[in-house]
């Protein structure tokens, strides 16, 4: 058998759901010593790789296989036969790493219900195709509709996680390009710097880092791999670009509120005379971290406290207030998708839908319940928090985690970047 028909074969007979059937198919590896053969397992040998024929009992070469190398990689792209992947009827052209994607991730928890995905994923990419479709574990479904349980979902999670420990296993850990800064791009920031001279500002430095990353990109865009998997747009904004670039601007203790600029890269040493703002750097970041942790860790204890006793109860509450809002997309997705609010029409309430964007709505909030406190009616609550009467202290209380999040996200290291701002949809 060829490497396609083994694959196929081996898919067909679900070994995609071992994890070091995976491994060997992308990665040379060895089998344990007094391993008993499953069918379709992988052996690399001196003279080529070997695949387990269950029904022969008996190893067998892979025709097409070379010695010392993978059998496959994740970005070959090959023809499948028609009816191979439950998700898709017809054949297709993908690569082994999308087949495996596919395989684990959707047809292993959702069998045909989710369309074969023939593009790079990441472990949001299914998201807006599943939710829509997704339905409580005892609701009926119309025969012939695709569907999707709820319970379902935790296999595709248990799925995605397991791609991510796969991920090193089968690409590579490093590239020349990934170690090594381009010629280019340290000519182009010598050359910026130097040609704004003494009137270089904070906002010329933005740029000039803006460009540099975008022609550190294409560089690596060359040798592809490393920007699949080790260079997201921290680790080129920031890791990357301090290490093999340049260090930037440093907060300074100057009574002026000017800057320290520090040219040299990491990898290129700290020049003697600039220590002191490194260091200033350095500690400042250490005692950010300190306090802002302390900070996050009281907000959520400090909301936990305020919002304990608050109560949704089941109801309408009669409230004649309602407060006027001009639905914009944004609006939509707070107010609807992730508070389930309701409007008011004809003195009744009626959830929120994708018909009111563009419209004037009479919106009901918790603000206007006249429900006696602590405890807001459902109607005013929006259906999210309706669904617990106890819920709201670990809503109200994610709020602070988020901002926590927010802080400590920082500290792992920032790039500012320039933005356009739309003065229009602010003055609408
Ligand atoms: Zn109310």
């Amino acid at each position: 058998m060829k490497k396609l028909d083994v694959f196929i074969a081996a898919c067909k007979a679900e070994r995609w759901r071992w994890r070091n059937w995976i491994c060997a198919i992308f990665a040379i590896s060895r089998l344990p010593e007094n391993h008993v053969p499953e069918p379709y397992d992988i052996d690399y040998r001196d003279d080529g790789v070997y695949y387990y024929d269950d029904t022969q009992k008996q190893w067998v070469l892979i025709e097409d296989s070379k010695p010392n190398e993978p059998l496959y990689h994740y970005r070959w792209a090959e023809d499948f036969p028609k009816d191979f992947f439950p998700n898709h009827p017809g054949a297709i052209r993908t690569t082994y790493g999308r087949a495996i994607y596919n395989w684990m991730c959707l047809i292993y928890p959702f069998g045909d219900a989710i369309e074969f995905i023939n593009k790079q994923v990441t472990s949001k990419t299914a998201v807006p195709l599943i939710a829509p479709i997704t339905v409580d574990d005892d609701a009926n479904v119309p025969a012939g509709q695709k569907f999707i349980k709820a319970s379902q979902i935790e296999n595709h999670l248990s799925a995605l996680s397991q791609t991510t420990t796969l991920a090193p296993l089968i690409a590579p850990t490093g590239t020349w390009r990934t170690l090594i800064p381009s010629k280019k791009v340290l000519q182009y920031i010598k050359t910026a710097i130097a040609a704004k001279g003494d009137k270089l500002t904070r906002q010329d430095l933005v740029e000039i880092q803006e460009n540099a990353v975008k022609l550190d990109k294409e560089y690596l865009a060359e040798d592809g791999e490393s920007l699949d998997f080790y260079v997201s747009g921290t680790t080129l904004k920031v890791r990357r670009f301090k290490q093999l670039y340049m260090f930037g601007a440093v907060d300074a203790f100057h009574e002026d509120g000017k800057y320290d600029l520090i040219v040299e890269s990491l990898n290129e040493g700290i020049p003697v005379a600039q220590l002191p703002a490194v260091f200033n750097d350095g500690r400042q970041g250490s005692y950010d971290r300190g306090l802002d942790t302390a900070k996050g860790g009281y907000g959520v204890a400090n909301y936990q406290q305020i919002t304990q006793n608050l109560r949704v109860v089941q109801g309408d509450c009669g409230t004649k207030i309602v407060h006027h809002v001009l639905l914009d997309e944004d609006g939509y997705r707070a107010y609807a998708v992730e508070a389930g609010f309701n409007k008011m029409v004809g003195g009744k309430p009626i959830p929120i839908d994708r018909s009111d964007i563009g419209k004037i709505i009479a919106m009901r909030r918790p603000l206007v319940c006249k429900h006696p406190k602590p405890t807001y009616c459902s109607v005013c609550a929006g259906s999210t928090l309706a669904k617990t009467e106890k819920g709201v202290r670990s809503s109200v209380t994610k709020v602070q985690s988020d901002i926590m999040y927010g802080f400590m996200g920082a500290m792992h290291g920032n790039a500012q970047e320039t933005a356009t701002f739309d003065i229009d949809k602010h003055l609408r």
